[in-house]
């Protein structure tokens, strides 16, 4: 299945990627619902991750991704962002689209991310939408330069829209690639989830990269290499590209 997967993203020229929480838990980053543990059992997403929460307690919200944040300042590129930095390089056409907040895939060296849920470290004016250049990281929710008005995490919360162009770039990929690959994502959250599905109408090949095949979809064109995303894609690579030309 691997040498098969492998031959056929050598001889794609176009490939689109999901990446979803699950490509960065062996960096340590936690997953949406593991976050919610300890300190923050109480919550509900609803509190954390809504313009509503932000607006009934934004200083609970902010310390929460503020804490965040930080765990992530703190954690590394694991090997399977790394062997898609190195995809990038190799693939004549290669788009890789993210539902995660975390950075990781830039920090790995992917030099053209398309994020659909926006980033944990950069901040924006709950105000007039304004991204901060820079900002004051402590406890307080710090304020926009512009307007007075307080900052936010630049993140997608639930009930908000994602960022058109980045949506319609991942649509795009999706429509006019060859092999797809849906990497640790539980494909639960629209409108990511039917990326994978608007490629395989379009005849692509549809590769899960998944601890288990739970709830994932199956079907001809539909292959499941199952295991950790960071042993797992770094084979990949280096079967489909035994000796890889210097870039
Ligand atoms: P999810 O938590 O719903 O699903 C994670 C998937 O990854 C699961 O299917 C799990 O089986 C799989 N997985 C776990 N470890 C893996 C590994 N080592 N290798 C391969 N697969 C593994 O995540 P989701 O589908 O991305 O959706 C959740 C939402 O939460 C998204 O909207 C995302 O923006 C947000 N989120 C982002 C981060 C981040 O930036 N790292 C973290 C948590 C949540
Ligand atoms: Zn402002």
């Amino acid at each position: 299945m691997l040498a098969e997967v492998a031959g056929a993203l050598r001889s794609a020229g176009q490939v689109a990627v999901l990446t979803g929480a699950g490509v960065s838990a062996e960096s340590g980053i936690p997953t949406f619902r593991d976050t919610m543990t300890g300190l923050w059992a109480d919550y509900r997403p609803e509190d954390l991750a809504t313009p509503r929460g932000f607006r009934r307690n934004p200083d609970l919200v902010w310390s929460w991704y503020r804490m965040r944040r930080l765990a992530v300042a703190d954690a590394r590129p694991n090997a399977g962002h790394q062997a898609l930095a190195a995809m990038e390089r190799l693939v004549p056409g290669f788009t890789l689209i993210t539902q995660n907040v975390d950075g990781l895939h830039a920090r790995a060296g992917s030099r053209d991310v398309v994020e659909l849920h926006g980033n944990i470290g950069r901040v924006k004016c709950f105000a007039c939408n304004r991204v901060a250049e820079t900002f004051e990281d402590t406890d307080a929710v710090p304020r926009c330069r512009a307007c007075g008005g307080m900052l936010r995490p630049d993140v997608v919360w639930f009930g908000e829209l994602l960022p058109p162009r980045a949506l319609e770039r991942a649509q795009q990929a999706a429509a006019g690639c060859d092999v797809v690959l849906s990497i640790g994502t539980s494909n639960v959250v629209e409108p990511a989830a039917s990326l994978p599905w608007i490629a395989a109408r379009r005849g692509a090949l549809v590769v899960v990269i998944n601890m288990t095949d739970e709830g994932q979809q199956t079907g001809d064109r539909i292959r499941h290499l199952m295991g950790p995303s960071g042993e797992i894609l770094p084979r990949l690579v280096a079967a489909a590209w035994p000796e890889p030309p210097s870039v």
